[in-house]
């Protein structure tokens, strides 16, 4: 299986970082293939904590060269302070590669996604203010900067001053805002960054190609997840760029051909940071247990995430936008408590009389949409110890079987707590 995928299936926050850390000790390489600093994924390794931002999860295993691909947009400054943070903790980082053709976060990236959060006030998307959707949004319009440019100064330059022209405009006229000066900006990107950036500088497609030619495992990892995928997500809450799997295509620059497995990471429930439609969506005493014993609160803004049962409608759309050949399912231990667990099998449309088995395709449907519930009994005890599939009740198992069954797809991995050895292999 040279190249395997990492999906969320959900919108983020399943658990990805671990599951990816488990499969990186396998491979050759480990590619991220799109989004930017706002991922955020968590990897507990013998009690120390590491929260990786833009370097892939393989930077923990001597042998795996993590690759920041093509899909990704980088600010070097943070990619740099991730680093030496690493480094200070002993993660040794200089097989880390950056493929040239991914696009910099410049500072009136964030600048303007700042401002634009601002202006649109009660109506904001809830971004992380750190230049990652106006950087996408310059790559689309053919205006932004690459990796590469840093490596001729000329060309740097060049674009830094005509990107300026206009965005100081747009800073100085629509937002009243004092312009950027181009001086700074290419003292900081040329004479800070680029002298230890540019031997990371790499060209990223030849060294996935060399490695799957030669047979060598590649993983190819998301960030964000499939629900907030620009183009399949609940659209405008959304992210900038397209974690589905063939996101991975263009993002990594391998085709469809050269993916072999695709691993969609689901939570044992659902979650959702910020606003938009959620069907699953709970309040009350089961919610707080939810988010208590999950400890569903944002990585970087300490939000607490709204928390909802198993939706697998939503897992259902997961494998058809993903192709997904098996599932890794996290978090089952935070189910440890309660005594009946509810599953959302299809929607039930109020105003069209309807049942959908699968995801509406319009937004206003599955805003009214209700939920309708398969019940389970929980299994009421501790999970966190189970190290073999025979370690599980009966009731948790059960309940990882009808998710596969509804799914269509295999659980391979249950994930029964945050530990990078807390997890059960259900089936190959
Ligand atoms: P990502 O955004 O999908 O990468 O999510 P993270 O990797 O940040 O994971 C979210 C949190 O869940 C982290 O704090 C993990 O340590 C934790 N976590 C991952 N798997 C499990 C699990 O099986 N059980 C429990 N209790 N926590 C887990």
């Amino acid at each position: 299986m040279p190249a395997t995928v990492v999906v969320g299936t959900q919108w983020g926050d399943e658990g990805k970082g671990k599951v990816t850390d488990l499969l990186a000790k396998d491979m050759a390489l480990v590619v991220r293939y799109q989004g930017g600093h706002n991922a955020g994924h968590t990897v507990v390794v013998g009690g120390e904590t590491f929260a990786l931002q833009l370097v892939p999860s393989g930077v923990l295993y001597p042998g795996t060269v993590p690759v920041i691909g093509n899909g990704v947009v980088v600010d070097p400054g943070v990619l740099l302070a991730e680093v030496d943070s690493l480094e200070a903790k002993g993660i040794d980082c200089s097989r880390l590669r950056v493929s040239g053709n991914a696009h910099l976060i410049m500072p009136w990236h964030r600048e303007l996604d700042r401002l634009t959060e601002r202006y649109l006030g009660r109506n904001q998307l809830g971004t992380t203010r750190r230049g990652i959707g106006p950087a996408y949004a310059d790559k689309a319009a053919r205006v932004g900067l690459r990796v590469q440019d840093l490596l001729d100064e000329k060309i740097f330059r060049q674009k830094l001053d005509a990107a300026l022209k206009e965005k100081n405009a747009v800073l100085a006229k629509v937002y009243n805002r004092l312009p950027l000066s181009a001086d700074e900006i290419a003292g900081r990107y040329l004479g800070e960054y680029l002298p230890r950036l540019a031997p990371m500088v790499a060209d990223s497609v030849g060294l996935v190609h060399e490695a799957l030619e030669a047979g060598r495992n590649v993983l190819l990892e998301g960030a964000q997840a499939t629900f907030l995928d620009l183009d399949h997500g609940t659209y405008p809450f959304v992210t900038s760029s397209n974690p589905v799997a063939g996101g991975a295509c263009t993002g990594a620059g391998v085709g469809p051909r050269d993916i072999t497995s695709v691993i969609g990471i689901a939570k044992a429930y659902v979650t959702r940071v910020g606003s938009g439609p959620f069907p699953t969506e709970l309040g009350g005493e089961e919610a707080d247990v939810l988010v208590e014993r999950g400890r569903e609160f944002g990585t970087n803004t300490g939000r607490r995430r709204r928390p909802g049962w198993f939706d697998a409608v939503m897992l259902r759309h997961a494998v058809r936008l993903n192709s997904l050949t098996e599932l890794a399912l996290t978090k089952l231990d935070v189910l440890d408590t309660l005594p009946v667990l509810r599953v959302c099998v299809a929607y039930d449309d109020p105003v069209e009389g309807r049942r959908y088995q699968h995801m509406p395709y319009h937004q206003s449907v599955l805003h009214r949409v209700t939920p309708v519930y398969e019940e389970l009994p929980g299994w009421q005890a501790d999970l966190s110890g189970a190290t073999s599939p025979g370690d599980l009740p009966r009731a948790a198992r059960d309940y990882v079987d009808l998710l596969a069954d509804l799914a269509g797809v295999p659980v391979s991995v249950v994930g029964v707590g945050p530990g990078r050895d807390q997890y059960v292999r259900v089936a190959a």
